[in-house]
């Protein structure tokens, strides 16, 4: 199964661009494919992620009273990084 996603930019910065779409990327590959093993709740800043075994599959909640937006989990998830890595060549900005 493939989906299509589209986005639309209010910006022409292409290196902005990238980094909106690498985030977006990595969150989706986090969510959806997470293998629990915690360096997201170890490194943010402010304790606002919490991972959860539920029915075989790890659940991360953020809270967003705590969180502070830095993206620090998402630039370290090895699950995201290697994603974001794989299908870097088949978008374009
Ligand atoms: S760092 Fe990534 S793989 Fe590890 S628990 Fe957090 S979201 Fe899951
Ligand atoms: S974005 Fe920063 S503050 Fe928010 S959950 Fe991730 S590491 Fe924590």
């Amino acid at each position: 199964m493939s989906t299509n996603i589209s986005i639309i930019f209010k910006t022409r910065d292409t290196r902005k661009k990238e980094r909106i779409i690498k985030h977006i990327v990595r969150i989706i590959a986090r969510f959806s494919l997470c293998l629990g093993c915690r360096l997201c709740e170890l490194v943010c800043p402010t304790n606002a992620i919490s991972i959860k075994l539920e029915k075989n599959k790890y659940i991360i909640n953020i809270d967003p009273k705590l969180c502070t937006g830095c993206l620090l989990c998402n630039n370290l998830c090895p699950v995201g990084i290697f994603y974001e890595k794989a299908v870097k060549n088949s978008y374009s900005t």
